[in-house]
């Protein structure tokens, strides 16, 4: 198994560390923040020091993807070697690994939204495919939506509230999908689409708390 050493890594070696801390205290003698943190980065990720396990947990976070001039996994745009840009991309790249926890997986990128939605409004729109298939490629498209709406949650802090897809797709209003009808119908009828729209304001793909 490839060990994540993201953000909620190196934070557990930093919390384990304090742990220690706390603990020779309550013992009556003290341990240095620097001997802790080795120690901890020691039992935790089996390195020689702090200083190491930090090196290993910046290469891993800087996979940068030079061609949007961001991370690759969450997408943050920075700038290379920007101090302040690293410690803001840290937080940011701390709520994908949380909310990639609380969701089992994370929405698609922007690019990867904008392929799929050129790809399977094509079929959709082509009556010589089958229905189902035609079905699915409609609910492909509105679930880049859901996947815009979600990142959105996740970058302003209320995935934890943002509704699942069968739920979204309740709440959007079917108008705003140019579907051809037999289309929009079926998945009016047997996916609920729009049947408790209001959530979401009429015209809009976005959910916001309310
Ligand atoms: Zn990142």
């Amino acid at each position: 198994m490839n060990t994540n050493y993201g953000v909620l890594w190196l934070d557990s070696i930093k919390e384990e560390a304090r742990s220690l801390r706390v603990i020779a205290a309550q013992e009556g003698s003290s341990v240095s923040s620097r001997a802790s943190l080795n120690t901890a980065a020691a039992s935790i990720g089996g390195f020689s020091s702090y200083y190491q396990a930090r090196q290993k947990h910046n290469a891993f976070i800087s996979e940068f993807d030079s061609r949007r001039s961001g991370c690759r996994y969450c997408r943050y745009i920075y700038v290379k070697g920007l101090s302040s840009d690293r410690r803001r991309h840290e937080s940011y790249h701390r709520n994908y690994e949380l909310a990639e926890i609380h969701l089992g997986n994370l929405p698609d990128s922007y690019h990867l939204r904008e392929k799929k939605k050129h790809f399977f409004s094509r079929i959709y729109s082509d009556s010589n495919f089958p229905l189902n298939k035609r079905v699915r490629a409609a609910l492909i498209h509105i679930r880049t939506h859901f996947d815009r709406s979600l990142e959105a949650a996740i970058n302003n802090g209320y995935y934890q509230q943002h509704p699942n897809f069968d739920e979204y797709l309740a709440m959007v209003h079917p108008k705003i999908y140019r579907f051809p009808e037999d289309v929009r119908v079926y998945l009016e009828e047997y996916h609920q689409l729009g049947t408790k729209y209001g959530p979401i304001e009429e015209g809009y793909t976005y959910w916001y708390p309310s």
